[in-house]
């Protein structure tokens, strides 16, 4: 099978020829003062996307290692931790915390929605023993966003610390880690970047620091310790073991890109894709998985699949006859995505994204109106930013 003419998927997302010549670069010694120079930079670079000025950590692997690392360097065995759930990403955030012997509290609330503040806010109230609350901002498998502006305050006035899964977040959405008051944020390169898939960007606040350096339970000596690379990177200018040099150079490609392009740009850039591809979705006559555009989030248009028909074969279809890949909500519910991220937030990718989703849709037997949604879409694109990049 030949490789995809179109990669709308949940990440990662295909990567701009800029990161692609950087990801080939020649390898070096990581110690090469070129290298140790490089890495700096790219985590100041870091620092800005997530607009903080606390420390940034660049951990060699991806997504999962920053968030693993995090949940358990900040947590210990009976304490109480307020994990919130509106999708997979959250529920499996859930099942570390309980591994860890954690007491595990949770507001969950259906995959289509948002956890509300004010319940957060009333739930700590009743809970003064909750040391964390564990967030996901973008759950990129149902396309929802939480708002990380009102529940980062309201953990802090309460006194818990904060972990946020902001992996979708970076470069697509709005994300403020001080002014939010988020204490551990963590993305990743694969996602609205378009980077590599291989890093882990951490941002850690002070406070969350002194948590974790006097957690006797913080990983130590280990791939996942955040420790090691305070002691290491922050502290003596060096690393805990070899870093994947040319990921934090394609890293710093992508990042240099969005940039030049301006991260606000960027966002609104993310901001436009999602509102074409939602528009064509609503006049081909389908639904939208989430319940609302208030909490539908810029990197994804997350699409609920007809009764009868079933995501994967729906993405499977799609993919032959095609040429286009599309990912799916996996267990978040019967959910087809058409993402918009990195380099695939702009111009026409979003309709590509429509005209096979509707075609797809249109064989397998579902009366979608292909022409409508494309010209809905085509309506909001050409009144917003187009322009490749
Ligand atoms: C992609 C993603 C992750 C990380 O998953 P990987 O396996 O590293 O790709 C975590 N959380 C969210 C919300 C994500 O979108």
């Amino acid at each position: 099978m030949k490789a995809p003419d179109f990669t709308l998927t949940a990440g990662p997302t295909p990567a701009s020829a800029r990161t692609l010549n950087a990801l080939g670069s020649q390898l070096v010694y990581h110690l090469d003062p070129t290298f140790i120079e490089t890495f700096r930079r790219t985590t100041e670079k870091a620092q800005a996307f997530f607009r903080t000025t606390n420390d940034m950590l660049l951990l060699q692997g991806e997504g999962i290692l920053g968030l693993e690392g995090a949940a358990r360097s900040l947590t210990r065995p009976g304490m109480h931790v307020l994990n919130l759930v509106q999708g997979i990403y959250g529920k499996g955030m859930g099942q570390w915390l309980e591994s860890y012997g954690c007491v595990l509290h949770e507001i969950e609330v259906a995959y289509d929605s948002a956890v509300d503040p004010d319940d957060v806010d009333a739930y700590l109230t009743a809970h003064p023993e909750i040391e964390l609350v564990t967030i996901v901002h973008s759950e990129t498998p149902s396309g929802t966003l939480s708002d990380c502006s009102r529940l980062g305050p309201i953990a802090r006035r309460h006194g818990a610390l904060t972990l946020v899964d902001a992996l979708s977040s970076i470069g697509g959405s709005p994300f403020e880690a001080d002014a939010w008051e988020l204490d551990v944020c963590i993305s990743g390169g694969q996602k609205c970047l378009g980077g590599p898939v291989g890093i882990t960007m951490a941002s850690v606040s002070p406070a969350a620091w002194e948590r974790i350096l006097s957690n006797e339970n913080a990983p130590r000596y280990s791939y996942l310790s955040l420790i090691d690379w305070k002691v290491a990177w922050l502290e003596n200018g060096t690393f805990p073991f070899t870093p994947s040099v040319t990921d934090v150079m394609g890293l710093e490609a992508a990042l240099d890109a969005m940039l030049e392009e301006g991260i606000e740009n960027s966002i609104a850039r993310h901001a436009h894709a999602a509102a074409v591809t939602r528009a064509g979705v609503r006049a081909m006559g389908l639904e939208l998985w989430p319940v609302s555009d208030e909490i539908s989030g810029n990197p994804i248009t997350a699409v609920r699949v007809p009764d009868g028909i079933v995501h994967t074969e729906l993405s499977a279809h799609i993919r032959e006859r095609y040429g286009v890949m599309l990912s799916t909500g996996s267990s978040a519910g019967n959910i087809i995505h058409i993402a918009h991220m990195g380099p695939t937030a702009t111009g026409l990718y979003p309709i590509v994204g429509l005209t096979a989703l509707g075609s797809g849709l249109r064989d397998l037997g579902v009366d979608v109106d292909l022409g409508a949604g494309v010209e809905a879409a085509m309506a909001v694109l050409s009144a917003g930013p187009v322009g490749a990049r």
